[in-house]
């Protein structure tokens, strides 16, 4: 008779120890700082099961950990960042692992036309606007955080933010999500969400910088990269798309096959683009199930980062602009050490009628999906 309520007893303080066990990862977080504007900033730090951890800030809705295993265990922060919201504030900062929007990448001139009105953006990036505008774009806004269980395991959390009507001169009131969810088999998955009151353009994506061998190392020229992309869009001298769909074959364009970045860099360094700035459609279709979009490997560490989306679209950037500003922990950031892969619609949609649209409209959701896994080989 008494084997029952002393396996109870124990039942119950092995609950209690897991909780306890439990508890700090549910509910771990604290404050980064405040906004020069004063407004409190929060982190979330969360982990899963297999020694990854990801930490990120309502400003912004950003990433500024990632901390990966390598072969033998070892983890590195693999992502550029800020040790504090100044750092990220200040003009160190280029759109280091934020939500990138309303729309991301450049509208020409900072103009377009919805329904017959004309709509003037700030040009930020002359003569274009770039990544959502000046003071209100939402890498800049504060977002309210909520961490949560997935039910499939890991750990997640979950970003809002209303975007009111008129914000950085976009139509329409928009209202955002986007969840980070680590999983325990070591996949950060970002979902993105946006309903409007008013038709709208929306273009999300996270603007990571990546270097596998660990934030702060010289370069990732040394990288190789695969892209599932016959095709990219072309621009011109001030990057904007031309809106022809062109084929890599035979361009330093072409990552079906494996290239180390550095390999057929040179005859870009003296573009506008400085480098890898380019789009490319995904092969596939998109809207569905997320399909391979790109993998990344360092040979030095042996960790390999796949990216899946079911974007229509991914830019690749090679930190062309970075300039050895200080980082976390006082790391310097030089030129080409990090790699941006954004998912992504096409670039200045708004303005080529040929591009898949970009404009949201009232009863319709914004949903995608992008899934960076990361393994070793
Ligand atoms: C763009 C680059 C730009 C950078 C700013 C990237 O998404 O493609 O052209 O310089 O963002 O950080």
């Amino acid at each position: 008779m008494l084997t029952r309520p002393l396996w109870n007893l124990r039942a119950l303080c092995g609950f209690a120890a897991v909780l306890a066990i439990a508890a700090p990862s549910l509910r771990a977080a604290e404050p980064f700082g405040k906004t020069a504007e004063g407004t409190p900033v929060e982190a979330i730090t969360i982990q899963n099961d297999s020694g990854m951890s990801a930490r990120l800030m309502t400003r912004g809705a950003t990433l500024v950990e990632l901390h990966v295993p390598d072969q033998s265990g070892k983890t590195a922060d693999v992502v550029l960042g800020f040790d504090d919201v100044a750092g990220y504030e200040s003009d160190r900062n280029q759109y280091f692992g934020c939500t990138t929007g309303r729309v991301a990448n450049r509208i020409a001139g900072g103009k377009f036309t919805l329904d017959g009105v004309d709509y003037s953006l700030a040009v930020n990036n002359e003569p274009n606007a770039l990544h959502g505008g000046k003071t209100r774009s939402l890498d800049k806004v504060v977002w309210t955080a909520e961490e949560f269980e997935p039910r499939r395991g890991g750990a997640g959390v979950r970003f809002t933010y209303t975007s009111p009507d008129g914000e950085e001169g976009y139509p329409g009131e928009l209202k955002l999500t986007v969840t980070y969810v680590l999983t325990d088999d070591n996949q950060l998955r970002i979902a993105y969400r946006a309903t409007t009151n008013k038709p709208t353009p929306v273009n999300l994506t996270n603007h990571t910088y990546f270097n596998l061998s660990g934030a702060g190392s010289e370069t990732v020229l040394d990288h190789e990269l695969t892209i599932e992309a016959d095709t990219y869009t072309p621009n011109d001298a001030t990057q904007i798309q031309t809106g022809e769909i062109v084929p890599v074959d035979g361009t330093p364009l072409d990552f079906r096959q494996a290239h180390r970045l550095g390999e057929r860099i040179e005859s870009l360094l003296t573009t506008e683009a400085l480098g890898y700035d380019h789009n490319f459609p995904v092969n596939g279709p998109f809207g569905g199930r997320p399909r391979a979009c790109a993998k990344l490997k360092d040979p030095v560490s042996g960790r390999v980062m796949t990216v899946r989306t079911n974007s229509p679209a991914v830019q690749l950037y090679t930190g062309n602009h970075l300039f050895g500003q200080a980082g976390k922990g006082g790391k310097a950031y030089p030129k080409q050490s990090a790699v941006c892969l954004e998912t992504q619609h096409y670039p200045d949609s708004v303005n080529h009628a040929n591009f898949p649209t970009t404009i949201l409209k009232p009863g319709e959701t914004y949903e995608y999906v992008t899934v960076f896994a990361f393994t070793n080989e």
